[in-house]
């Protein structure tokens, strides 16, 4: 049996991003370069914030889906480039608008560009405030919109 990136790609599917559940780490983007060299697989795994926890979980749970389909997987935390949510599939962002996170709606690589264009996701007014640069996690911005009072959180890319 000869492996190929794109099949590890579409076991990996199978990984939940440990915070937002119905989205895989590969749709969030978190996949980065996956390479095949006598069935040893090497798989680059970039954290959505170098602070994100559960890392580690990751790297362990991305192996062991890996080991179920028989193959030898090293996985690698990837500091040395960042995230980009321009990695992430539609599938990726279906799923965070699923789960009630409020989206950008334009993908800029400028934290403030992107905290600037925010819509709230109940009612869609753009009257809303930033309350707080970080949410629960690293990841997440809080807001609350002025129209219906509603706070809600904006997946944040890296800063
Ligand atoms: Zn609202």
């Amino acid at each position: 049996m000869s492996l190929t990136p794109e099949q590890i790609r579409q076991w990996l599917k199978a990984v939940p991003d440990p915070e937002i559940p119905h989205v895989s780490v590969v749709d969030m983007g978190m996949i980065g370069d996956i390479s095949v060299e006598a069935d040893q697989v090497r798989v680059e795994l970039v954290p959505t914030f170098a602070g994100c926890p559960a890392i580690r979980l990751l790297q362990e749970q991305i192996g062991e889906v890996l080991a179920q389909h028989g193959a030898q997987a090293e996985v690698e935390v990837v500091y040395h480039r960042a995230w980009r949510p321009e990695d992430m599939t539609p599938e990726g962002w279906a799923g965070l608008r699923k789960a009630g996170f409020a989206l950008p709606k334009r993908l800029s690589q400028d934290p403030q560009e992107l905290l600037a264009e925010v819509a709230c996701p109940k009612c869609g007014s753009e009257a809303v405030s930033l309350v707080s640069p970080f949410g629960p996690t690293a990841c997440r911005a809080i807001f609350r919109c002025h129209s219906c009072g509603e706070a809600f959180e904006l997946f944040k890319p890296p800063v």
